[in-house]
């Protein structure tokens, strides 16, 4: 059994008496504990992240990043050890917990990059002998509220582009992956992250994670999860008029029109439905088909899901995985009963699977919906888990209205030989993400990452933007005219 600490001020504490479990989802035995942290302990926490910010801040940027880039070193040694607690905690297939992991690699690089730019701009000023320019500034402490769903991935993304930009850091993991969080912190202090400059602390959303939001000495918050927590998280964080940064749900769309490539839709669709067993914010959970490909491609995605091998995660040949936790299994079990009940027909999965070996585990089959109308439930509401529902449309006009007829605006997807109607769709899709001849899934580091209306509150993560939430913009002019020169008056 592993036992998960919490960093606070540079010292791994030894837990008290309150605890929360972790279990194994292909097992259900389980796994280790994690301290169930008071706000009390957040707030030493946030304290050590205040006396840790001057001098943290003080630090030239680029030595900051050579911290960073011995994390994606560290990492990149412990991939295989930490993939291995990814799929323990969460139940994601080896293959994609390797690539979790990289993800957190790869941002590391790139922020230890971005330690040598922080760009701001010089312009030109309306006025001789004078300079304008911007710097950037850290905010301050930062709150990181994060998912198990990405359990490494999401903590790099908020939290290394935070600390290049001369932030502290509080990171409030999932309860349900606190080994994860663990592992990738131990690194960042074995990488040299200054005492105080990176703190961890574990506990459940409503005790741990609302006191790290509530607390005054925190000027940001990022989240990543549920929308109905984010909203939780808005209404706390918007009387102290505090910066947050809001990561949601999807009820993700992939256009398939009828010149598109049978076999690669099938396989696009079947990866970007049932990866991660379809929780994932990016999953396509519909599938909009143009009405001359619609049955032969009902039936191909059928006889797909229907062949993907469901276990262990870790066991080789594996596609799909355990979902995270009962509450999961029992949610997509809900939305299966409601899809039956609005009149959609299920062509493949739609139970737990049978097999004995998967017993104890919380397993669901890969399930597709033939028959949706676009104002079903299941079309609309995000189920997280391995489930997508076919909606038939007549043409490209109707898929574009069909794909954006949601709350949510993550990614969008559209397969089809034909560049016109790609391109139409790809400036159309009211989302933050466009694939285009692919499924929904798939983010680069290097590029924006985030979702509007219900997904998002306008921000975005990692690429060249990621910085922009954990920075001020300040504003310098200098003039050296030697005159009182006034801007709009002295033309
Ligand atoms: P969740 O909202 O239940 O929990 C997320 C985090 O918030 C956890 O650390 C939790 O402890 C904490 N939390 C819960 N209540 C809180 C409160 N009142 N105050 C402060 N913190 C609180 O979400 P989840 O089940 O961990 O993750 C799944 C959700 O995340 C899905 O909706 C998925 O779409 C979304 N997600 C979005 C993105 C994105 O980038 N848009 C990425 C991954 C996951």
């Amino acid at each position: 059994m592993s036992y998960a600490r919490n960093l606070i001020g540079g010292s791994w504490e030894e837990p008290g008496p309150a605890v929360i479990e972790t279990v194994d989802p292909a097992t259900g035995e389980k796994l280790g504990k994690a301290p169930k942290s008071t706000a009390a302990d957040m707030a030493r926490a946030v304290a050590a992240a205040k006396d840790a910010l001057p001098s943290w801040s003080s630090r030239p940027a680029p030595r900051r990043a050579e911290t960073i880039l011995r994390l994606a070193q560290l990492l990149e040694q412990r991939k295989e050890t930490i993939a291995r607690i990814v799929t323990r905690e969460m139940g994601k297939v080896r293959e994609e917990a390797l690539g979790d992991v990289q993800e957190a690699i790869d941002m590391a690089y790139l922020m230890a990059g971005e330690g040598r730019r922080l760009y701001g701009v010089t312009t030109p000023s309306e006025l001789p002998n004078k300079l304008c320019m911007t710097l950037r500034e850290p905010v301050g402490v930062c709150g990181l509220v994060t998912p198990w769903n990405f359990p490494v991935a999401i903590p790099s993304w908020k939290s290394l582009p935070a600390l290049v930009a001369g932030n502290t850091v509080v990171l409030k993991p999932s309860e349900e992956t606190p080994g994860c969080a663990t592992a990738f912190v131990e690194a960042l202090v074995e990488a040299g992250i200054p005492p105080g400059v990176v703190n961890l602390v574990h506990g459940t959303g409503e005790e741990a994670g609302a006191a790290l939001v509530a607390h005054p000495d925190v000027a940001a918050v990022s989240f990543t999860g549920s929308g109905e927590t984010g909203r939780r998280i808005q209404a706390i964080a918007a009387p102290m008029l505090k910066r947050t940064h809001l990561e949601l749900g999807g009820k993700n769309g992939v256009v398939v029109l009828d010149d598109a490539d049978l076999d690669f839709a099938v396989r696009a669709i079947l990866w970007s439905a049932y990866g991660t067993s379809g929780q994932r914010c990016t999953a396509a959970s519909r599938v909009i088909a143009q009405a001359g490909i619609h049955d032969k491609l009902v039936e191909r995605l059928a006889e797909g899901a229907k062949r993907l091998r469901i276990g262990n995660g870790w066991t080789p040949g594996v596609q799909v995985g355990p979902l995270v936790r009962p509450w999961a299994v029992e949610k997509v079990e809900k939305y299966v009963k409601i899809g039956l009940d609005e009149g959609a027909k299920l062509v493949a999965g739609g139970r737990r699977p049978s097999d004995p070996s998967l017993k104890g585990g919380f397993f669901y089959e890969p399930t597709v919906f033939a028959g949706a109308a676009p104002t079903m439930r299941i079309a609309q509401e995000e189920i997280f888990g391995p489930v997508t529902a076919v909606i038939r449309v007549r043409d490209l006009d109707e898929a574009i209205r069909v794909h954006n007829g949601t709350p949510f605006g993550l990614s969008g997807a559209i397969i089809t030989r034909d560049l016109a109607s790609a391109m139409k769709a790809a400036r159309a899709f009211q989302t933050g993400i466009v694939y285009v001849h692919n499924g929904t899934i798939g983010a680069e580091v290097h590029l924006p990452f985030g979702g509007i209306k219900g997904t998002g509150n306008g921000h975005r993560e990692a690429g060249v933007t990621g910085i922009d939430f954990f920075t001020e913009v300040k504003t310098v002019y200098i003039d050296y005219s030697g005159a009182l020169q006034r801007a709009q008056i002295d033309r």
